[in-house]
């Protein structure tokens, strides 16, 4: 019985590769009680009781077992350093009950398959013990723990066929090897899972179970095990009879008389699951990748909004302190002007209307402003309604132009229409669709200098009309080219600022858009700019 629980430990040992120190308990087996490290029996057993209290009452957990008082007594006297309660197994039926305390340093933390290895040599360490404990029994007819010998020397007795058992049920691969390294041996659950039986692998060379590819690697960490009479740990795929490749750790070591190798030991630790979530783990790697890249995508992206936002806040005070003053500009000249026409009955006729002029002109100026923003609030609410009729637009661009000729010539500009002499037809908003050109061409005459020219050409084309509105005035630099569509933006030119409120070239691109035309823009600083406009043509007769 010594000599099974001992051997038992060595196997645990082995398959959990660490300096374990154990301790044992089998209720009602007190003469088996014991320590395989030297602690003192009275204070093994006091720690037991205090165990199977505790058992009893919650259940194991290390926790408790490390407040234990005589814990740290007992471990004192075992032979590791720093060591701890590694794991607690029980196996509890009725009053049967076995506990296996691994003890071990920090650094040498079993792991979780470890155990699982750890705990089902244990369930057929429990298994055999009762096995052996009972047949004995019946054998003699004696009462449990008469005669104590005589049940440890059956167990010893039979320890050669219990182990054979033990290595049957193991799901391991065990294997003995001659020292050429051929299969002296092997479990009959182990060879399963090889795909053969027991018998065909016995006498085949282990190297040929090793593919191509590790035969070299395999054979230096089994010369390197000859040389050293270590264990050796190493990982392989074997090959199984059906040509399918299982991953196995491998843990090994030679065994000896006086002194030479007559041949070698190993356990074979199935790993091929593990090994298939490795590679499933590497396989979701990309995936990973790919996913905290469209993270960092959309974090750059919320930034981006979160900062137009902050350009758009920034864009509107700017708006409302200029939409101020081009609305004061106009007030303040049509008060003055009005003032000055009340406040002196004897002007003269003459400059009196020249003064209305001046009035109903910023009036008008006023009034313009307002509808545009009016105009495109309407437009954001979805509150614009379009009175579309079919329309020449040659007819509608002349009188634009026409309308503009004065300011064009107050600034000495050349101011060219260019157009076929057949009326081009549109279905469109005819007075909604004349503010967008008059606000382009508005614009050309205002950002070009004296001396300077502004064309506007109108192309026939197969299904559409184009409209060029070109001017050689100061451009526009590239870098602002995208953004001019926007509400609020404006070309900061510092030192020469022209007044504006950043709304004109909105209204006609939403404009445009909304008659389904298009817009695009040209532009080079110092050369001038150039607006493209197309519209469909209409087929229908003029309204
Ligand atoms: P604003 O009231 O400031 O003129 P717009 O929406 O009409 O607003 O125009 C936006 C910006 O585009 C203006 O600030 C101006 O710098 C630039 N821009 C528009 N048309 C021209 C042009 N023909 N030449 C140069 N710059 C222009």
């Amino acid at each position: 019985m010594n000599e099974l629980i001992d051997n038992t430990f060595k196997i645990l040992a082995k398959v959990t590769n660490s300096k374990t120190g154990l301790l044992l308990r089998i209720n009602n087996f007190e003469s088996y009680v014991m320590s395989l490290v030297d602690v003192n029996p009275a204070t093994f057993e006091e720690f037991i009781q205090s165990l199977a209290h505790l058992h009893r009452s919650t259940g194991i957990d290390y926790d408790s077992v490390e407040n234990l008082p005589v814990y740290k007594s007992i471990v004192n006297e075992l032979d590791v350093q720093s060591c701890f309660i590694q794991n607690v197994y029980s196996i509890n039926e009725q009053n049967d009950s076995v506990y296996l305390f691994l003890f071990s340093d920090e650094n040498n933390k079993l792991f979780y398959s470890e155990n699982d290895v750890c705990m089902s040599i244990l369930n057929i360490l429990s298994s055999q013990v009762k096995e052996i404990f009972y047949e004995t029994l019946n054998k003699k007819s004696l009462l449990p723990f008469a005669d104590t010998k005589v049940d440890a020397d059956t167990i010893v007795k039979n320890w050669e066929e219990n182990f054979k058992n033990l290595l049957q049920i193991s799901n391991d691969l065990i294997f003995m090897l001659d020292k050429e390294g051929c299969l002296l041996k092997v479990n009959e659950s182990g060879a399963l899972l090889l795909d053969y039986s027991e018998r065909e692998l016995l006498g085949k060379h282990f190297l040929e179970l090793v593919p191509a590819d590790k035969n070299i690697e395999v054979s230096e960490a089994i010369s390197k095990m000859l040389q050293s009479d270590k264990v050796i740990n190493f990982t392989t795929n074997l090959k199984t009879k059906l040509d399918r490749l299982r991953s196995f750790e491998i843990t090994g070591r030679t065994i000896m008389r006086d002194g030479k190798v007559i041949g070698m030991l190993g356990i074979g630790n199935d790993i091929s699951k593990m090994k298939k979530y490795e590679d499933e783990l590497i396989k979701l790697k990309p995936k990973l990748t790919e996913a905290k890249r469209l993270i960092s995508l959309e974090r750059a992206r919320l930034w981006q909004q979160s900062s137009l936002i902050e350009e758009l806040d920034r864009l509107k005070s700017e708006f409302v302190s200029n939409i101020s003053h081009e609305l004061r500009t106009p007030l303040a000249s049509i008060i003055g002007f009005s003032e000055t026409i009340v406040s002196d009955p004897d002007l003269p006729e003459e400059m009196k209307s020249e003064f209305n002029k001046v009035i109903l002109n910023e009036g008008k100026r006023l009034a313009k402003l307002i509808n545009d923003v009016l105009d495109i609030s309407k437009i954001e609410g979805g509150k614009i309604i379009l009175n579309k009729i079919s329309f020449d637009v040659v007819e509608i661009l002349k009188e634009v132009v026409d309308r503009n000729n004065e300011s064009a010539l107050r600034k000495k500009i050349t101011l060219k229409f260019e157009h076929p002499n057949n009326p081009i037809l549109i279905e469109a908003d005819k007075e909604k669709i004349a503010q967008s050109f008059e606000a382009l061409i508005n614009n050309a005459i205002k950002f070009t200098n004296g001396d300077g020219r502004v064309k506007v050409i109108v192309n026939n084309q197969f299904k559409e009309v184009e409209i060029i509105i070109s001017d050689t005035g100061i451009g526009i630099p590239e870098k602002d080219l995208p953004y001019i569509f926007q509400k609020f933006y404006r070309v900061s030119r510092p030192g020469t600022e022209i007044p504006g409120t950043g709304i004109g070239l909105v209204f006609v691109k939403q404009m445009i858009d909304l008659h389904k035309g298009m817009i695009s823009v040209q532009s080079e600083i110092g050369n001038g700019t150039t607006f493209i406009v197309k519209f469909l043509k209409s087929f229908k007769a003029k309204n």
